[in-house]
């Protein structure tokens, strides 16, 4: 499975903000079966990248190809359904919810915008899904959990239940904005390694995350932004030693 081949790729990919250029021509290619990072000073275009890329945002120029098919500017739901999962803070009213339940809705439930409309239907759930719920917290470590409210949840426990929620989808490609941001480094990496077993089971990551000292292990390849551009790409030892790199982030 791991044959490398571009899973999602973008040509030239254009995002303007009312006069400013937020995406000045990106070309940026996730492998599949890898971890993909995308770093850069804030405000480099990471975010809005991986907005674009998920359908939250519409391009204005260029093209997004997802297993060689185009899915530029598709909706979201769309985008979701054809298997790239980008993953969200739990919001407000799911977090009231159990973490069973919340996996148990996960497929009604891609973004943060149709939260509610769905909750009613939940309780029809077929008992093999909530078998795949608990495989999916068995995996993640947290099945102690599952009748806790979402909101008595740490942090990093949060995040790995957004992870969980992703996996209860048919996720190829899982997008993530800063997993192990504000996480204590023990938990960051579980977290961290649960992504490597995802990737060993054949899923694919493009992660945005400033801790570099946490991520960079589990990491295949990396993309540095600054002003919209993609400035340097390669492994680790090239980004590195970088010099274009190293001036963007002392002069940060
Ligand atoms: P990063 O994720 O690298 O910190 P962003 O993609 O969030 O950068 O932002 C890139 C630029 O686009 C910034 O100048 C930011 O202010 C601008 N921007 C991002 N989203 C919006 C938006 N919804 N409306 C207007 N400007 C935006």
């Amino acid at each position: 499975k791991s044959n490398g081949s571009d899973l999602l790729y973008t040509k030239n990919l254009f995002k303007f903000f009312d006069g400013l250029t937020a995406l000045n021509g990106v070309n940026i290619r996730v492998k599949d079966n890898r971890v993909t990072l995308i770093i850069g000073p804030n405000g480099s275009g990471k975010t809005t990248f991986i907005n674009t890329v998920s359908g939250f945002y519409k391009a204005d120029e260029g093209h997004v190809y997802f297993e060689g098919l185009e899915i530029t500017n598709k909706p979201p739901h769309e985008i979701y359904q054809n298997g790239i999962v980008r993953t969200f803070q739990i919001p407000q009213p799911l977090k009231k919810l159990t973490v069973l339940e919340n996996l148990l809705i996960a497929d009604y439930n891609p973004g943060e915008s149709v939260v509610g409309s769905l909750l009613p239907g939940w309780k029809k759930y077929e008992e093999d899904l909530v078998e795949r719920a608990f495989d999916v917290l068995k995996f993640l470590k947290i099945d102690h959990l599952w009748d806790n409210l979402a909101y008595q949840l740490s942090g990093g426990q949060l995040k790995l239940l957004e992870i969980g929620r992703a996996m209860m989808t048919d996720a190829k490609l899982i997008i993530m904005d800063e997993p192990v941001a504000g996480v204590n480094p023990v938990l960051a990496k579980s977290i961290l390694d649960r992504i490597k077993e995802l990737k060993a089971r054949g899923y694919t990551f493009l992660i945005v995350e400033h801790r570099l000292d946490l991520v960079l292990p589990y990491v295949d390849y990396i993309y540095v932004m600054a002003n919209g551009s993609v400035i340097a790409e390669g492994v680790e030892e090239d980004i590195m030693s970088n010099r274009e790199v190293i001036e963007v982030y002392l002069g940060d």
